[in-house]
């Protein structure tokens, strides 16, 4: 059976995080995803790492960390905020864990990618689109899941979170404050 991870209740709040510029990393796990990152530029993944520098946001031990100069929009926080709380459900290590592994990473990121299309912030094939790009799945150590892997675990997640309660509304809500 694949993993599925918890889904917060409609009219609970999710973790506030804290809004960081790369690459003012602060705490050592952060530190650490610099480090491999800085590592990945120089040499065996120069693309992915340049891409994930500019283009991608990340939430790592409670900040969320922007390339400079690119905006958080509401959707980018409450799929941030879903990371946020996907963290503190399972612990950080179990988090990072599954994190590692390309089934847990496709079901991290179908919930998070789910909760933007169930608040209308996202398409649906837009959020297949996103979960398939390679900056989630760098070469040599993942391969990006072909769209209907992608599409399935997307589909499964809304249908998760409807089950757990939620509507636009409600989905929204979880991001005040
Ligand atoms: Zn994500």
């Amino acid at each position: 059976m694949s993993f599925s991870p918890p889904y917060p209740a409609p009219g609970s709040t999710l973790p506030v995080l804290e809004l960081r510029t790369r690459p003012d990393y602060v705490g050592f796990v952060p530190r650490v995803v610099g480090v491999v990152v800085r590592i990945a530029e120089l040499g065996v993944a120069s693309s992915w790492a340049q891409s994930f520098n500019e283009s991608y946001h990340t939430t790592i031990r409670g900040s969320i960390y922007s390339p400079p100069g690119l905006p958080v929009s509401d959707s980018l926080l409450l799929h941030e905020r879903v990371h946020g709380w996907q963290e503190k459900q399972l612990g950080s290590v179990a988090y990072y864990c599954r994190y590692a592994t390309p089934s847990g990473r496709l079901a991290l990121e179908a919930q998070a990618y789910a909760s933007e299309v169930v608040a209308g912030y996202r398409s649906f094939d837009h959020a297949v689109e996103s979960i398939t790009k390679p900056v989630y799945w760098p070469e040599p150590w993942a391969s990006s899941p072909p769209a209907e892997r992608a599409s399935s675990a997307l589909s499964d997640a809304v249908q998760a979170w409807g089950s757990a309660g939620h509507d636009s509304t409600s989905i929204r809500a979880l991001c005040n404050p």
